[in-house]
């Protein structure tokens, strides 16, 4: 088969202590998975089915990687977050099983365009324009998960500038990693290479160009991005 022009490279992520890269496939994200950044959202943080949304594999950006002031935003804000990397494929998986189809873990920061979420919210739009933008998706190496060592629980923290704006337990989160799993591959079928960002806990907030976001989850190290100026 031949092509009208070369496709694009797989997007990829290191893994960490490995030499093979994890090649990304698509990117999920449970949107409200802590009750203290629901009511910082002016939302009730009930047990109410979580609901997801996604960006671009493309958007994935490594740790220490610049990431440029994104376009029509005056309000990009950064949310720590866990995430968790798919290796084997599946649908209908139950929360029993659904660890069995985790590669790893590794830590993320779902940059998001807030001004443009709170315009979609009120107006009923999708968040896609909030959420999927290019360099949206930092994510750090992926950690294998080794037999029966997963992560339910440990710190999760976030600085600016060496200040702390969240600070978190994993085992925080209203649906757990299984239960994510369970629940979105009922919605449709997950494939090796699927990423799920798992949630931000509270205490979201600004960045701006020259400011450097530090997010650290126990047992997984920490990552850093810095804001360059915009494109
Ligand atoms: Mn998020």
């Amino acid at each position: 088969m031949t092509y009208v022009f070369p496709p694009q490279l797989i997007p990829s992520l290191a893994v960490f202590g490995e030499e093979a890269r994890f090649p990304v496939r698509r990117i999920f994200c449970v949107g409200r998975n802590y009750a203290a950044h629901a009511r910082e959202m002016g939302k009730d943080p009930d047990r109410e089915p979580p609901f997801f949304f996604t960006k671009p594999a493309d958007a994935v950006v490594g740790d220490q990687e610049i990431v440029p002031y994104p376009p029509l935003t005056e309000d990009l804000h950064y949310e720590g977050e866990l995430v968790v990397a798919i290796e084997h494929g599946g649908s209908d998986i139950s929360e029993s099983e659904a660890l069995n189809h985790v590669f790893g873990y590794a830590i993320g920061n779902d940059l998001t365009r807030r001004d443009l979420q709170a315009e979609a919210k009120r107006l009923g739009r999708p968040w896609d324009w909030a959420k999927g933008f290019d360099h949206s998706a930092v994510c750090g190496p992926i950690h294998r998960a080794k037999q029966g060592d997963h992560l339910s629980g440990g710190r999760i923290s976030s600085t600016v500038n060496g200040e702390t704006r969240q600070d978190a337990d994993l085992a925080d989160m209203i649906w757990s990693v299984p239960e994510i799993i369970a629940i979105l591959s009922r919605s449709m079928r997950v494939f090796s290479g699927d990423l799920i960002y798992t949630g931000t806990p509270a205490g979201v907030g600004a960045l701006t160009a020259g400011d450097v976001c530090t997010v650290t989850v126990e047992g997984l190290g920490s990552i850093s991005t810095k804001i360059g100026s915009r494109d």
